[in-house]
């Protein structure tokens, strides 16, 4: 099962909810529970979770490369590319790697086989292991611009094609962007995490509309800093028939723990519980047996 959490805006606290319901479900004896931070721009799921890093691999988009020796300037490969990501100028041709994506289309169509495609690295996919827990994420490098594709390929070499006896917890970056969007495609559960205010509320309007409406997701709340706010979201949710699966009360507490990258679980023991009944919901909604 793939159950990604997401939130409309930064800050809510969806990274705490994905490492602890891992957490959680690890100590509880789950086998096979993977946490992957999808957050390639600013991953800090290693924060809490303390991975030890076993394998790193480069990641970016294949773009073409032309052998001028080959090139007979037709400009096929122009007119081919969906994105102006090449063109034909005179004696010329011009490949802007920020617009390019890596879809090959000039590659395939070019009649003197003059393309080849080289790999334009943004970033780096690094796996390994918190105890039980097979972790793994992606970072992107400084002054890249386009973080979907190295999310598409983090998910490609993080989540095994036959993840049927896994549980697999997808980090997603905030907001409601492709980058969101690709790391909800797929997903059997979308846990969507917000704060009980009128900017919590704005945001999980939009980020449900992506992951219900648009991607046909199941969707659920999670209530983060409960009572700091007014009942807005409480509202919206019953409204919508979008299940609140979880709450979790404003506490200093877990604020201090945050900062000082202490698990929820471990700083108050008593979520253990609370995080393995969220997993039971989820599961029971996505319509699988409950592990525990
Ligand atoms: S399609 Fe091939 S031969 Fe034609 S301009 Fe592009 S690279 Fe050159
Ligand atoms: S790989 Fe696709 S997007 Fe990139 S230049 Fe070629 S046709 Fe355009």
């Amino acid at each position: 099962m793939i159950i990604t959490v997401a939130s409309g805006k930064g800050g809510t606290g969806k990274t705490t909810i994905a490492v602890n319901l891992g957490l959680a479900l690890a100590r509880a004896g789950q086998p096979q529970v993977h946490v992957v931070d999808c957050d390639v721009e600013e991953p800090n799921a290693a924060l809490f979770l303390n991975p030890v890093l076993e394998e790193s691999e480069e990641v970016g988009q294949l773009i073409p490369e032309v052998d001028l020796e080959k090139c007979t300037f037709c400009g096929v490969c122009a007119e081919v590319c969906q994105y102006s990501a090449i063109a034909v100028v005179a004696q010329r041709v011009l490949v802007f790697p920020e617009l390019c994506h890596g879809c090959g289309s000039c590659t395939l169509n070019c009649p003197e086989d003059a393309i080849t495609e080289k790999l334009d690295v943004m970033g780096v996919l690094e796996r390994g292991r918190a105890g039980s827990i097979t972790f793994a994420q992606g970072r992107m490098d400084v002054g890249e611009a386009m973080p979907t594709p190295i999310i598409r390929q983090l998910k490609k070499w993080a989540i095994p094609e036959d993840h049927s006896d896994r549980v697999v917890i997808l980090d997603a970056p905030p907001g409601t962007s492709c980058p969101v969007v690709e790391s909800m495609r797929g997903a059997d559960y979308v846990l969507m995490v917000t704060e009980p205010t009128p900017f919590g509320l704005h945001d999980l309007r939009l980020a449900v509309q992506v992951a219900r409406d648009e991607l046909g997701s199941q969707v659920g709340v999670v209530i983060n800093r409960d009572g700091v706010g007014d009942e807005e979201v409480d509202a919206y949710c019953e409204a919508e028939n979008v299940p609140v699966l979880m709450r979790v009360p404003w506490d200093r507490r877990i604020a201090e723990a945050y900062s000082e990258g202490i698990p929820l679980i471990d700083a108050l023991p008593e979520y253990q519980q609370a995080f393995l009944s969220l997993y039971q919901e989820v599961a029971r909604r996505v319509g699988q047996e409950v592990a525990r």
